[in-house]
């Protein structure tokens, strides 16, 4: 992670970061993507963006049984390479300041991001979208069905 002085911009605010909280995460997979560089990566993904590839891992190819039948699922990933101590930003490096929450920027104290993707294909333990944001080996979280389109499987509640 870099978190070095050159990161900051004039007006941005960092802070002394708290000691972390256990989360337990679990990288599930890893994201293929074009972009290897910030500079390059889109702000937000588009639906007609480039093909990525989100390489799922065991054990937890199994978990993708029933995920086929969606047209869109939401990724969530972790922009593992940036600094995660800024409460105030500077995004357009012209003394327009934000608060980190007010921002989908990258650096935030739990870089979670989400996109929701097209699902093209799936080839195995690799989904085939188009959508995605993110660096060349982004860390991925989780998948879900795109919240539209899924209805619950459970019983009604109550
Ligand atoms: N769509 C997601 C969201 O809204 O939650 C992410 C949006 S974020 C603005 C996308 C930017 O994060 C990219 O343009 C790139 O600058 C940066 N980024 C992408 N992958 C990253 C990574 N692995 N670590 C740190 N920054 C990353």
């Amino acid at each position: 992670m870099s978190t070095d002085a050159s990161d900051i911009r004039e007006h941005e605010v960092a802070v002394d970061l708290p000691a972390p909280d256990d989360a337990r995460l679990r990288f599930i997979g890893r994201i293929r993507t074009p972009w290897t560089t910030r500079e390059t990566c889109p702000r937000q993904g588009k639906p007609d963006g480039p093909i990525c590839r989100v390489e799922v891992f065991e054990p937890w190819v199994a978990a993708l049984q029933g995920l086929d039948v969606y047209d869109h699922i939401e990724l969530l990933y972790w922009l593992d390479r940036g600094r995660r101590d800024l409460v105030l930003q500077n995004p357009g490096r012209d003394g327009n300041v934000f608060g980190t929450f007010s921002l989908r920027s990258p650096v935030r104290p739990n870089p979670i991001a989400t996109s929701l993707v097209r699902l093209v294909a799936i080839e195995g333990p690799v989904l085939v979208v188009r959508g995605l944001d993110c660096l060349d080996g982004t860390p991925l979280i989780d998948i879900k069905p795109e919240r539209c389109a899924f209805s619950p499987k459970a019983a009604p509640k109550g």
